[in-house]
């Protein structure tokens, strides 16, 4: 069933930069699962007289985040304080960027269910400092709230999108895509089960009614903090708001936009303000920070050092290697694996698909039964790739090889050596095969007029019967081959 509305998605992704230190201060901005409190100082417990100084690195991974989102870099940016009041807020404003911030008109390709790709505008990108965290109790029912400044000041990259989703599985597709830009680009680790990555989703419906367009104001659900809320509390806020237009509810007088919480408990979202502008912020340029007019230089050298990034890498893979989308997407998934493969591939040209079954089947297989790390795997690279290689130029078998990448995986000795040792080189010989086929046809009459009675399974029981007289090791090519013309010279 289709909706009656469509539904218009806009999301801010807040995402912790993966810097040593806070944005404005040298305290470690490492916070989970420190002991609250002990990752603090002056500035970022906003004492009076402490003066921000703002971190360059932040500031270089923010304007990467940027370039990775295909956004430009405008010449001239400032910070500015947003001014509130919070508990976990203790200067009583947080520095942020308002008019004027470090990135701006990007774009990120999702892909869609139906096929295709669809464009979704990013608005802007800029910097601002965390806050710190509440913790609310309860203890001999008196209830309680706790303050822990360790997030106080950690640098955090608001990633604003234009409002182009139109349904919440493009809305799934995108914050997925900006996990693997953001991550690809090494600007942060996007840990959401760590609250180091959380989203503010604004959920529109837009319908038609007694002929007129209408496009009620939209929510804006605050703080999600992993996909499945995000599905679940979209999804939720867009049927609500339907349902509050046909009960005849506020929200068909009200013009401005309301913010909810969602509570996973209730599986419901929760008025939190009813009218918020951003005048009420009282923005004004930060006085403490002087402007940031990026040096050309520095953004080129920044713009240089980008990555190649996951979308691009797996249109490669498909391209250089012939690699199916599938294989190119376990392989990017992860940046070291998607590096070992092409290690491992640039010792044997043409063999790019050979070596990624290797990889994501045998390789990957064995290492997480043994429990080891791909960066401890005894299996290199380069030896994967001579394995393929024997594999290819025929000097041993399919079957052969697994027997051989098993005592890789245990000794980690080159394939070339393991084939010599125990005596594995595969038998292409045509004399010694075509003798042992004779003798298998010879022995088996039964099999041989099975197979020629149609029973194409009896030419199996006579290859395994070949392969047998030659310990494995005939190549099977050859034997088939082989068996085949010696059959239908005896029909
Ligand atoms: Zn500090």
């Amino acid at each position: 069933m289709t909706a009656p509305y469509e539904v218009v998605i806009g999301i801010e992704c807040h995402v912790e930069l993966a810097t040593r230190s806070k944005m404005f201060c040298a305290c470690s901005a490492k916070h989970f699962g420190a002991s609250p409190n002990s990752q603090v100082c002056p500035v970022c417990l906003g004492l009076p007289g402490a003066l921000p100084v703002a971190n360059k690195r932040a500031i270089e991974l923010a304007m990467v985040a940027g370039m990775a989102l295909n956004c430009t870099n405008p010449d001239h940016t400032k910070f500015d304080r947003k001014n509130y009041l919070y508990p976990d807020l203790p200067k009583g404003y947080q520095i942020s960027q308002f008019d004027l911030p470090l990135s701006v008109g990007g774009f990120l390709e999702i892909p869609l269910a139906s096929g295709g790709t669809k464009r979704i505008g990013i608005r802007r990108a800029h910097l601002e400092e965390d806050t710190g965290s509440l913790l609310h109790g309860e203890e001999a029912g008196a209830r309680y709230t706790l303050v822990d400044f360790n997030r106080s000041g950690v640098p955090l990259l608001e990633i604003v999108s234009e409002p182009d989703l139109s349904s919440v599985e493009e809305a799934l597709a995108y914050v997925q895509g900006l996990r693997e830009v953001v991550i690809g680009s090494g600007v942060s680790e996007f840990r959401l089960e760590e609250g180091a990555a959380r989203f503010d989703v604004n959920v529109s419906i837009r319908f038609t009614e007694n002929g007129e367009t209408r496009w009620p104001p939209l929510s804006e659900i605050k703080n999600l903090n992993s996909y499945r809320s995000l599905e679940e509390a979209a999804t939720y806020e867009a049927d609500r708001l339907w349902r509050e237009w046909q009960a005849g509810g506020d929200i068909r007088t009200r013009t401005s936009k309301i913010t909810v919480g969602w509570s996973q408990e209730r599986a419901a979202t929760f008025l939190q303000r009813a009218k918020e502008d951003v005048d009420d912020y009282r923005y004004f340029p930060e006085p403490d920070l002087v402007a940031l007019n990026p040096d050309p230089a520095w953004v080129a050298s920044l713009r240089a050092s980008l990555p190649e990034l996951p979308p691009a890498r797996r249109a490669r893979f498909a391209s250089q290697y012939g690699l199916p989308e599938y294989d190119a997407r376990i392989l990017v998934a992860d940046r070291e694996l998607a590096d070992w493969y092409e290690a491992a591939a640039a010792t044997v040209p043409g063999q790019g698909k050979a070596v990624a079954n290797w990889v994501t089947s045998e390789l990957l297989g064995a290492l997480n039964k043994d429990g080891v790390a791909l960066a401890d795997s005894k299996v290199k690279p380069a030896q994967l790739g001579a394995l393929v290689a024997l594999i290819a130029s025929g000097e041993i078998s399919g079957k052969i090889a697994k027997e051989v990448f098993a005592e890789m995986r245990a000794s980690g000795a080159d394939p070339a050596a393991v084939v010599k040792v125990k005596g594995l080189v595969q038998v292409s010989d045509e004399g010694a095969i075509a003798a042992a086929v004779d003798s298998v046809l010879a022995e088996q009459a039964k099999a041989v007029a099975d197979y020629k009675g149609g029973n194409q399974r009896a030419l199996g029981a006579l290859v395994g019967a070949v392969q047998k007289r030659m310990g494995g090791k005939a190549n099977a090519a050859v034997v088939n081959r082989l068996l085949a013309e010696r059959i239908a010279a005896t029909a």
